[in-house]
């Protein structure tokens, strides 16, 4: 199968998986994550309809941004404070977003360039020591303390990779946690125009229907469009 064949598969799934959950195609967004890929391979994948793509190095944004058509990027993947500079005018949304000294760097190069940056809060769900993100119990501090100190970010809500399993059932439980501190957020009562929670990014190319089924807006799928990862 050619990748816009396998996209319009996925696609189909996302889409199949919205309604299954009570909501509309539209309400979930489906991400191309084309880490490794090259630029051609990107533009394959924007013809065949994708308006949005992910990457998790700030180096393949910069390598592919001026080669591919006009679609969405979004930063996935962590990102050190020295590398934001050359993101932040690139991406529509960051989803990795896992401490305040991090957020404060996205606040200065975003207000330098005189641009409101959308952020994700990206939870470690299980605590892995190899994976980035914040403990579930301490979103509520981070988000608070960029509401009072980020003018030029937008807390949209958040995004969290449960472990690796086999049987994606077994990532349920995660994606049910994390909706459960989404839905908390509106509560919280943090002002509209800094932290409005409308999105929450989970989801990958094996678990990504139970992420929808348990109430993910983003979907972030990789390897079940663009075939097994490159190795860099
Ligand atoms: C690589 C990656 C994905 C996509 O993973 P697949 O299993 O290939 O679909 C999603 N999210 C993040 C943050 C990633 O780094």
């Amino acid at each position: 199968m050619s990748i816009a064949e396998r996209y319009s598969e996925i696609l189909a799934r996302k889409d199949a998986a919205a309604v299954r959950s009570g909501r509309k195609p539209e309400d979930v967004t489906l991400i191309a994550v084309t880490k490794t890929r090259f630029a051609d391979e990107l533009n394959e994948v924007i013809d065949a309809g994708a308006t949005d793509v992910g990457e998790n190095k700030v180096q393949e944004i910069l390598e592919k941004h001026e080669k591919v058509k006009p679609v969405r990027w979004h930063m996935i993947g962590h990102l050190q404070t020295n590398k934001v500079k050359s993101v932040v005018d690139k991406v529509v949304m960051i989803h990795s977003v896992d401490s305040f000294h991090l957020a404060k760097e996205i606040n200065k190069r975003a207000a330098a360039i005189d641009k409101v940056m959308d952020v994700l809060i990206e939870i470690n769900s299980a605590m892995e020591a190899t994976k980035s993100g914040i403990a579930a119990d301490d979103v509520k501090a981070l988000v608070s303390e960029i509401a009072e100190n980020c003018e030029n970010i937008r807390v949209c809500g958040l995004m969290c990779i449960p472990p690796r399993c086999e049987d994606p059932e077994d990532a349920r439980g995660y994606f049910r946690e994390a909706k459960i501190i989404f839905d908390d957020m509106k509560n919280w009562g943090l002002p509209e125009e800094r932290v409005n929670p409308v999105e929450l990014s989970m989801g990958m190319s094996n678990d990504f229907e139970v992420a929808i089924e348990e109430g993910s807006t983003i979907v972030r799928v990789g390897s079940s469009i663009f075939g097994p990862r490159r190795v860099r």
